[in-house]
């Protein structure tokens, strides 16, 4: 398969997102602790990665402790992480349209089934993406696939895997609700890996492939180009899961006991090895969302080359979103591992993205303008944002600590 052809940049667009802001430009640096300030300590952060992929220096790591961005190392102030953060500096819904401006081919809809039974009782819904990624592996068209799993020594809480088989797709099928951050994670799982210069398939919510579009699209030349094609899961929103556990205690749920979770037509489930323990409305589950999300308009993840979800299909089987040749490509390439049907009727799937782009664009401090200026400066994010009355995130007191020794 071939590796994504880098964006031709817009006249007078250097290869330094700093100098390629269209307007807004602070005069001054930006540094990680701005970010952490008007993003993750505003609990804002939907752990999408794209920071600490976009860091020159990895000075971003994972909080072992909350899962959220933090800094390992001395910040330079290059400002890459605001700049690449869809909740402050970047303007996800640009990324989009610059997406959608930039494929070639066109979309379509499928209700789609991994062809093997295993396969598609494993999977969340068709199994359809485990099947996908199997076939595009077995066939020599990727060398892994980067996906997710639950953490073993934390339950429900998600972590990045790199797959290089069908069978480790298979073991890692499912949903995983919580963010696996795995745009912060890709560089380790390769060295950890024995691949070299791989084309590896790269699935996560929509904000992680906004992520990666955008670095791919505006970043430095080659930046992410080992990410051949990108899966979507479409998303509402997505938990946190110190917070997912609580709120399961509060039902009387063990989040220990808890295999696996689901959230259809408004229900959320939980179910153990052999029984339901939970069926209650979803919105039950508020507290224990990602406050970040409710800015988010892009349900189906519209610049990913497939983008998988439930809503629209028959049971037991998977909607898919193709679009353009990637997508087109990765789906012909794969098609002996599935059973694919046109999707025959796509009003719920409109209507439910619909209802979450208005929700955002409701919920958004600053205007929805998918022609906007790419690049949101500082002073103006925070001219749009110190008026909202959100509430400040307790402190990490390690964050401060941080901030003291690094920047
Ligand atoms: C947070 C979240 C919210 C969702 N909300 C909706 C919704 O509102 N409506 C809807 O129709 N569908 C939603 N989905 C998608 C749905 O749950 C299924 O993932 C989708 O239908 C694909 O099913 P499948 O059986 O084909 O996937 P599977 O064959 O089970 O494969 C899923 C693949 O994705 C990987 N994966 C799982 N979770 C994550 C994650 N968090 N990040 C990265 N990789 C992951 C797995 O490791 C596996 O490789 C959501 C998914 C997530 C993670
Ligand atoms: S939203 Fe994404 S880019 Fe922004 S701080 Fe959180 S993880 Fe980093
Ligand atoms: S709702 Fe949007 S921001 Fe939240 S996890 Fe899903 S894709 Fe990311």
């Amino acid at each position: 398969m071939s590796k994504r052809e880098h964006l031709p940049r817009s006249p007078g667009v250097s290869e330094d997102p700093r100098e390629h802001k269209d307007t807004n430009t602070p005069a001054g640096k930006i540094w990680f602790r701005d970010l952490d300030e008007a993003v993750i300590e505003a609990d804002r952060c939907i752990q999408c990665g794209s920071c600490a992929a976009a860091c020159p220096s990895d000075s971003i790591g994972i909080d072992d402790i909350d899962g959220k961005p933090t800094l390992v190392k001395m910040c330079t102030g290059c400002s890459r992480c605001w700049d690449f953060c869809p909740r402050s500096g970047l303007r996800y819904e640009r990324v989009i349209a610059e997406a959608e401006r930039d494929r070639e081919g066109s979309t379509s809809a499928y209700a789609v089934r991994a062809a093997d039974g295993e396969t598609q009782v494993a999977g969340q819904d068709g199994g359809a993406v485990t099947a996908l990624l199997g076939e595009l592996l077995a066939a020599g068209e990727l060398d892994g696939a980067v996906v997710a799993r639950e953490r073993e020594d934390e339950p429900l809480r998600g972590e990045a895997v790199l797959a290089t088989s069908r069978e480790e797709l298979l073991a890692n099928a499912g949903s995983v609700f919580t963010q696996p951050m795995q745009l912060g994670e890709i560089d380790r799982l390769v060295a950890e890996s024995s691949l070299s210069d791989p084309d590896l398939a790269l699935v996560g919510t929509p904000c992680v492939i906004q992520g990666v579009s955008a670095l791919q699209s505006f970043g430095r030349p080659g930046e992410r180009d080992e990410i051949a094609l990108t899966v979507a899961l479409f998303c509402t929103r997505s938990f946190e899961a110190d917070r997912l556990r609580s709120v399961l205690r509060d039902h009387g749920v063990d989040p220990a006991a808890v295999d696996s979770l689901d959230v259809s037509d408004g229900k959320l489930f939980a179910y153990g090895e052999e029984e339901t323990l939970l069926e209650t409305d979803v919105e039950a589950f508020d507290a224990a969302g990602l406050s970040g999300c409710g800015e988010c308009a892009d349900f189906t993840g519209r610049a990913a080359d497939i983008s998988a979800g439930n809503v629209a299909s028959p049971d037991s089987a998977t909607t898919f979103v193709v679009r353009g040749e990637r997508g087109d490509e990765a789906l012909s390439a794969a098609v002996d591992a599935l059973d694919v049907e046109d999707l025959d009727d796509d009003t719920a799937l409109r209507k439910l993205a619909g209802w979450n782009k208005r929700q955002a664009e409701q919920t958004l401090p600053r205007a929805f303008d998918p022609e906007g200026s790419l690049s949101i400066g500082y002073e103006q994010h925070r001219e749009q944002y110190d008026d909202t009355d959100r509430e400040p995130q307790p402190q990490n007191p390690a964050r401060t600590h941080q901030y003291e020794r690094w920047c």
